[in-house]
This record gives structure tokens, C-alpha cells and sequence, in this order.
């Protein structure tokens, strides 16, 4: 059922249709076949429409408007839902590896594009290029494993107690997968969900950010074409570009067998809840608060720049960005003098630009959870090590983008459940204490609501047994010599408590798009019950 026919759409405004497009910003839409003008479509259902509302795509980097959406009407959700549930009856009627076949054209269509891709997500989303066209690597690689998986999706052959039975556990596909995403990863997130929603042979309804519905479109018009030439139904792929007020529809639609939302903590426990009303299923990949420990024995030529790489990189708005630094207290002056070092020969630039390390916060809003956090570290008294002060204005067109400097800060309390430390912020802001015993590094460290990412520093193989064992790290991702973010695809990623408890990407991953069936056979002349029950009439 869907709620939302008086539409409420705080994100979205209505819009002059002329723009004039810079030549920055049309250099990248061009080779995607992106119009440079007029009014988007942002809906795909096998055909692209959209009469709802629009809404901008603003570029970050330098606050220019940088295409204009119309985003489906509640009527064309309806559709397109409809349309993704016949796509899934067609689907889940080809064999796996045929589904297979067409994902490996899907990986060549999206691979053939990877550097103007990942030149959107970095003119869109802010990221810098080099991080932009990984992320389109990651939709790559997770492609290629889905079609391996398309023939190694099996079930279980179980030893029956009974003569003459079998049991076997049956994969089978699931239906509509809803995937909603965040404006961090516009491109990866929905490859890991569609890679292996379309292997197990589920139709996929992707609503993407809505301040990142470029990469969206631009990613669908690809699979589009492919679905296309080997006569699949569009809707295979669906997309409904729009604000909180379309996810929300998704989310309470019956039709959806699988909610996978990729967002904020706030609104990933009220889509929980409402999924979990309807008994649909969920993944939920939720917010990070992501600590590194440095130990005495780690080898810091390794550490400082996979920790400036962990809270700089994507300017602090990676899910596993390392917000929070551990370190001992023998090594702490050495620690901090080589990392401000690093943040010293940082300063934020054009991330098109293949010299810039850091590019611009998403949004104005973020802009301002980042000063206000700042203000309220200085309130609490605590000591600024980098960053803090005025960033030197940049030049056109770089001067109203979003940009600011990245912060070490050592607050007052190293209390993990008091502020700053108990809630994940998304801006580069990196909270340093220091520690004497590991176990009191591993107690901070799981203190926290968020378990997605951690990452422990050191040579030692006896801090290593403790950092994985059962007295550890309680976060989803447990990494040694290795920074908290940066994941490769082959295992599950994901993050526990308040991260979500969700798995996407490699590993057993797979088998939460699929409905098991567990079927007992008899080829017996007898049928004799479980447990030598007696039921003779
Ligand atoms: P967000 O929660 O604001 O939005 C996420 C998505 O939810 C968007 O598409 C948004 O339109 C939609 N949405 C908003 N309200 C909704 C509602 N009531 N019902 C259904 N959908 C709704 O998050 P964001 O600001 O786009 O992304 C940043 C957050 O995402 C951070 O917390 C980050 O840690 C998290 N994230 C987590 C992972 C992970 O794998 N754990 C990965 C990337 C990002």
C-alpha cells in the first residue's frame, strides 16, 4: 500500500526549465548521454518518465546547478512498481546462468565507462576523481563475482532421519528488491545490491539519493541497453529518482519482498520498524563510528597515512571513515606530530583535479554540522591539533563550493559515551586520546552504539589474537595494519548494533536475496512421521 499520495517533498522545488551549462560540468554529461538541458526524466520502468516534482543536482564543488530532475509522480511509482514485479516473474524464469551471461554484458557496458562515470560521481557527489572511478571499479568487480555466483547459488542435499526421504534446502529467488541509497556511494551500493538481486534473479527498484540522481540515471541508461538487446523487461532495473517521500512509499509497498537501505541511523530505525511491521525483509547498512588503535609496536610509516587516508579521504564521509584515533601513550607525540604533518601538506581543491586529496563536503548542511562541531569542541575546551582555522578562499569556481579543512582534535574526555565521541558526524573531524592498555583501546573502541569498521595497528601477534578474538573488536569490519575504510568486495561488508547488522557484497551475502525452502521428499512406499511420532488410524 502506498502512503504517500499527498505528496510532501521538503527537498525538492519547483524550477525554471533554461539553464546554461559550464564547460566543466558538460564535459562529463556528454559522453554519458545526459541532456545538458531542459528537464530530466528520473523515473525507468522500460521506459523513462517523470511528472512529479523536480529537483536539482547541484554540483558541490562549485555550487552550480547542474541538471534539473523530474522526479515520478506517486501514480508512476505505482506503475513502475507493477512493471518491477512482472520483470521479476520474467527474471526468476531464466536459468541462473543465463542471468549470469547478461550481467557480464551489464559489467562490460559499465566498465566501458568507467572513467566518465566515476568523473560524475566526483562532479556530483564531491569525491575526488581517482575515489570516483574506484567506486565504478567496485560496481566492476562485484559484477564479475555475481556472474560466478550465477552458477554457484546452491542449495543443501540434508541426511533425512526417515527410509526412503531426502531434504533438500532450496535458493529461490525472492521478488522485488527496494534499494535506497545514500548520497556517499552513488554508484557502488547499487551495484553490490543489483549485482547479486539480479543473479538470484530478482527485479531491483533502486531509488538513489536525491542529491546524487545523475550517477543514477546515468548508471541505469547502461543497464538499460543491455537488458534491451537480450529482451529482458526494463523494469528488470527499475528507478524512481525523488526525496524521503518516495523512499518512504518503497518501504511500506507490500510488493517489496526486500528493503536494502543504505543510510542514515535516524532513518534506517524508522524503515526498519516499518518493514519489520509488515514482516518484509531488510538489510540496513547504517551509520559508522570508526576507531583506529596505534600500538607501540606499529610500524608508523604504514599508520599515519592509512589513518590521514581513513579520516581525510572522501573529506570524512565514508561510512567507514576513522573518526576516532587510539593512541599509546609511549608513541602519542610522535603519532600526532606525523599525522598533523600530513594534515599540514593537505589543502582542499577541485576534485577533477588529479593532484587534490580533498574535495568538498556533499551539501551546505554538512558545511554546518562541521562548524558547529567545531564550535562545540572548542566550547568543551578541547585542544585543536590541525585544521580549525579560516580556510583562504579559493578561486572561481571553486569559491561557493563546500569546502573545508580536515580536524584533529584531543577532547577534554576520552568518555566513548559522551560527546563528540558517542555519534558518527559525517565531516573530517578526527578525535585523538590516548591509552595505556590495549584492553582499555578495545573498551573505547566497542563502547560506542555504531560497530561498522576498526582497525588495529601493530606487529605484535598477541595483540592481533586479541583485537579478533572474542574479547575484541565488536565492529563488522576487524582490520589489522590495514585502515578502517577501503573495502574490497569479496566479503560481506557490513556493521553490527547500530550500523544495522546488514551484509552486502561477497560472502554469504547472497543468500538474503534469495527465499529458502527447506523440502522434504519421500521415495519411500511408507510415510512414516518425524521423531517415530505414532499416528495410526
Ligand atoms: P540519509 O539517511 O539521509 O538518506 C539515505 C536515503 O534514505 C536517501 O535516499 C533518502 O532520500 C532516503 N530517505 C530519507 N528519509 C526516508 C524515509 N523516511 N524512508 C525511506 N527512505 C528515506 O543518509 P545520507 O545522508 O544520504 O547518507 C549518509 C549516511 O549513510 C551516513 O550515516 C553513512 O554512514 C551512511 N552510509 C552507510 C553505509 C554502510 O554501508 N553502512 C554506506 C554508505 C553510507
Amino acid at each position: 500500500m502506498l502512503s504517500f499520495l499527498t505528496p510532501k517533498l521538503p527537498s525538492v522545488r519547483i524550477l525554471p526549465v533554461s539553464r546554461s551549462l559550464s564547460s566543466r560540468a558538460s564535459a562529463i554529461l556528454r559522453p554519458l548521454d545526459i541532456p545538458l538541458s531542459g528537464e530530466i526524466a528520473g523515473a525507468y520502468d522500460g521506459s523513462w518518465k517523470g511528472s512529479g516534482d523536480i529537483l536539482e543536482s547541484v554540483c558541490p564543488s562549485t555550487g552550480e546547478i547542474i541538471a534539473r530532475i523530474r522526479t515520478a509522480s506517486p501514480s508512476e511509482l505505482h506503475e513502475t512498481l507493477d512493471k518491477t514485479r512482472d520483470a521479476y516473474k520474467h527474471l526468476r524464469a531464466l536459468p541462473a546462468p543465463r542471468r549470469g551471461e547478461i550481467l557480464r554484458q551489464i559489467r562490460e557496458s559499465i566498465a566501458s565507462k568507467r572513467e566518465a562515470l566515476g568523473a560524475l560521481v566526483s562532479l556530483e557527489m564531491g569525491k575526488i576523481r581517482t575515489e570516483g572511478v574506484g567506486e565504478v571499479q567496485e560496481f566492476v568487480d562485484i559484477c564479475d563475482y555475481a556472474v560466478g555466483l550465477s552458477r554457484m547459488m546452491n542449495g543443501r542435499v540434508v541426511n533425512s532421519e526417515r527410509p526412503g526421504h531426502s531434504i533438500l534446502e532450496v535458493p529461490n529467488p525472492l521478488g522485488v528488491v527496494g534499494v535506497i541509497s545514500a548520497f556517499n556511494f552513488p554508484v557502488a551500493v547499487y551495484g553490490w545490491n543489483f549485482a547479486l538481486s539480479f543473479a538470484a534473479g530478482n527485479a531491483t527498484l533502486w531509488k538513489p539519493s536525491p542529491t546524487t540522481p545523475l550517477c543514477a540515471i546515468a548508471v541505469t541508461k547502461l543497464i538499460a541497453r543491455v537488458l534491451e538487446v537480450n529482451d529482458v523487461p526494463g523494469a528488470a532495473a527499475s528507478l524512481v529518482v525523488g526525496g524521503s517521500d518516495i523512499g518512504e512509499a518503497i518501504v511500506q509497498a507490500s510488493g517489496v519482498d526486500l528493503v536494502s537501505f543504505t543510510g542514515s541511523e535516524k532513518v534506517g530505525r524508522e524503515v526498519g520498524r516499518a518493514v519489520q511491521s509488515r514482516f518484509g525483509k531488510t538489510i540496513l547498512e547504517l551509520g559508522g563510528n570508526n576507531a583506529a588503535v596505534v600500538m607501540p609496536d606499529a610500524d608508523l610509516s604504514l599508520a599515519v597515512p592509512a589513518i590521514g587516508f581513513g579520516a581525510i579521504g572522501t573529506a570524512g564521509q565514508r561510512c567507514t571513515s576513522t573518526r576516532r584515533l587510539y593512541v599509546h601513550r609511549s608513541i602519542s607525540d610522535k603519532v600526532l606530530r606525523a599525522l598533523s604533518g600530513l594534515y599540514s601538506a593537505i589543502s582542499p581543491g577541485d576534485p577533477l583535479e588529479s593532484t587534490t586529496l580533498l574535495g568538498p563536503l556533499h551539501s551546505k548542511t554538512a558545511v554546518d554540522t562541521y562548524v558547529t562541531a567545531l564550535t562545540s569542541l572548542r566550547a568543551s575546551g578541547a585542544e585543536i591539533l590541525s585544521g580549525g582555522d579560516d580556510l583562504e578562499p579559493l578561486p572561481a569556481p571553486l569559491a561557493t563550493g563546500n569546502y573545508v579543512k580536515p580536524v584533529i582534535a584531543i577532547p577534554r574526555t576520552h568518555d566513548p559515551l559522551k560527546e563528540p565521541w558517542n555519534k558518527e558526524l559525517f565531516v573530517p573531524i578526527l578525535n585523538v586520546a590516548i591509552f595505556d592498555h590495549l584492553e582499555d583501546a578495545i573498551n573505547w573502541n566497542n563502547a560506542v552504539p555504531q560497530g561498522l569498521s576498526s582497525s588495529l595497528w601493530t606487529r605484535d601477534i598477541r595483540n592481533v589474537g586479541k583485537w579478533i578474538g572474542p574479547s575484541g573488536s565488536d565492529a563488522g569490519i576487524v582490520n589489522v595494519n590495514v585502515g578502517t575504510s577501503g573495502a574490497e568486495i569479496g566479503a560481506a561488508f557490513g556493521g553490527n548494533k547500530s550500523t544495522g547488522w546488514g551484509r552486502e557484497s561477497g560472502g554469504d551475502a547472497w543468500k538474503q536475496y534469495v527465499r529458502w525452502s527447506a523440502c522434504t521428499i519421500n521415495f519411500s512406499d511408507n510415510a512414516p512421521l518425524a521423531q517415530g511420532v505414532n499416528f495410526s488410524i
